[in-house]
């Protein structure tokens, strides 16, 4: 098997991608048998022309060409090096990360119990309506907490860096439960919240099929180590004494981080800070793919971006086009924005956070110092006159530190007009600022359309439950594993399932 790259095709909705590679190739259609794609994306460096780019692979006549590679399927690496005496070990948290380590415990013949802060999708999503139209805010089940964790109020981009073994099988079970096949090849695929809650449900659903079971409205509050083992862990005050426990907690746990500081060792880790910038979608349509694009092909317009400032990286982040900005607070007197779409992604207006990197000489080396500093934003930006309503300026005012006149944007419940270098450390402000003077050169516009919400602080995890390489195992206690986002070692929705998943593929039934 071969796998052959860059075969550039311009955008169009018949592709005989046979023939492309026999062109480009220089050899007959007849010579390339059992044709596979594996990755079709974008390539909109010539506005206007914009082409698709396809990775396959295919039985090919010997030949040399620097596109052609050989090529091997992925396969499973990791050994099954963990046992749990218990056929239900429990898992802290229902998104993405504890529900695949769910699915691959099943697949394992275990029955995880799964124990979630938050309310299922239907009792959450009125939850998350009713803070949206009226700001009040359920801690303990919002746009972070409950059925699917962060991700299910989200763009549903379903990024991944890698596709070994066990990142395939995530894009495999995202399939069997629900989402179109073309996930699988697409560089940039998507979902949407609305496919995103009809998936989650679906595996839920599953779950409990095989004999797992779901425990809402249940929040780990204390846990206790002794000689390097679990011994018990409380939940809404209850002490159990699971055979193993399985923390899933994802980034925004920080009360939970908190009471977990003093029995595992977790370390402060870089993240990224900043604000939300939004446009119309119709602007970043002309600008990036320009007007003669089909934008029923394409889609719309997306754009990745980033900018340095002494040594320091500043980049566009969790890019929405069709989307709106959300309210994403789970603290009471926080202002928290993130993105969020539909599968349609019809919507008029685009958004994407502009981020700029911070690490621990920044905001401290204690293990909640980033906590500490992602709150510290978070609570100058809320205003108690207007709760839960994110500040807000016109890009070109930032530029000019000024506050600005009327602003309307996507996001709910509203905004209120604030200068917002006065959020952050000038450092910050400095970086954003070179960011958006390097952008408004090569996107006339960018700057003068553009209006800023802030802040953007949930990016990734600020900190990192330290665990062992090979089993996943916090360190130095045997019987308690930490993994997705909250762990530190994830992000995102997929490389937090597949983080998941993988734990899960690490545990038989037979005690070796
Ligand atoms: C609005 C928004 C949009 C996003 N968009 C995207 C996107 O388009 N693409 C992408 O890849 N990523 C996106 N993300 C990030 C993505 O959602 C996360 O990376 C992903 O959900 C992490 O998965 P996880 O399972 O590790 O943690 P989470 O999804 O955060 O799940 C953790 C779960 O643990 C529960 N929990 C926490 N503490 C306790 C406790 N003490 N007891 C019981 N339960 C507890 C929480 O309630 C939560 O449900 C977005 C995030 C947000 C907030």
């Amino acid at each position: 098997m071969k796998l052959i790259k860059n075969i550039l095709v311009p955008v169009a909705a018949n592709i005989d991608l046979q023939r492309e590679i026999a062109k480009k190739l220089t050899i007959s259609t007849t010579s390339i048998t059992n044709l596979q794609i594996l990755r079709r994306s974008l390539d909109a460096r010539h506005r206007n022309r914009l082409k698709y780019n396809f990775t396959a692979i295919a039985n090919l006549p010997r030949l040399t060409h620097p596109d052609v590679l050989d090529y091997k399927l992925p396969t499973a690496y990791l050994q099954e090096v963990n046992f749990c005496a218990d056929k239900h070990p429990y898992i802290i948290g229902a998104g993405p990360a504890g529900l695949f380590a769910a699915l691959a415990l099943t697949e394992k013949g275990y029955q995880p119990y799964i124990f979630e802060r938050g309310q299922t999708i239907a009792e959450r999503s009125k939850k998350v309506d009713l803070f949206w139209q009226t700001g009040q805010l359920d801690p303990e089940s919002n746009v972070q907490f409950g059925e699917g964790g962060a991700g299910t109020f989200s763009d549903g981009k379903l990024t991944s860096r890698n596709r070994d073994f066990y990142t395939n099988q995530v894009f495999a079970l995202f399939i069997k439960f629900g989402a179109s096949a073309d996930i699988k090849i697409d560089a940039k695929p998507h979902l949407g919240t609305d496919k995103l809650k009809f998936i989650i449900t679906n595996i839920r659903k599953y779950l409990e099929q095989q004999g797992c079971r779901f425990f809402w409205n249940h929040k780990l509050d204390k846990i206790i180590v002794k000689n390097g083992k679990l011994i018990s862990i409380t939940i809404n005050g209850e002490p159990h004494q699971p055979a193993c426990a399985i923390l899933a907690l994802g980034n925004a746990a920080r009360d939970t981080f908190s009471l977990l500081k003093n029995q595992l060792i977790m370390l402060p880790k870089p993240f990224a800070v900043g604000v939300r910038i939004e446009h119309t979608q119709e602007y970043i349509n002309a600008t990036f793919y320009e007007n003669k694009t089909n934008f029923t092909l394409t889609g719309p317009a997306t754009y990745r971006l980033t900018a340095k400032h002494q040594n320091r990286g500043i980049y566009s982040f969790c890019m929405c086009p069709g989307g709106q900005i959300i309210a994403a607070a789970s603290q009471p007197n926080t202002a928290v924005t993130n993105g969020m779409s539909y599968s349609s992604r019809d919507g008029k207006m685009a958004n994407s956070a502009l981020v700029v990197n911070v690490a621990p000489p920044d905001f401290g080396s204690s293990a909640l110092d980033g906590v500490q500093f992602q709150k510290h934003l978070e609570k100058t930006a809320f205003n108690p006159d207007l709760p839960y309503f994110a500040p807000a300026q016109l890009a070109s005012d930032f530029l000019n530190n000024k506050t600005s006149k009327t602003l309307n944007s996507s996001y709910r419940p509203g905004t209120y007009s604030r200068n917002l270098q006065e959020l952050f450390p000038e450092y910050i402000n400095q970086a954003l600022k070179t960011a958006l003077n390097k952008f408004a050169k090569c996107y006339p516009g960018f700057v003068q359309k553009g209006k800023l919400l802030a802040p953007e602080t949930r990016t990734s995890c600020p900190l990192r439950i330290l665990r062992q390489k090979d089993n996943f195992a916090c360190q130095g206690i045997k019987n308690l594993f930490a993994i997705g986002e909250g762990s530190g070692y994830a992000g995102g929705i997929i490389s937090s399932a597949a983080d998941g998943y993988k734990l899960g593929s690490t545990f038989s039934t037979k005690n070796n």
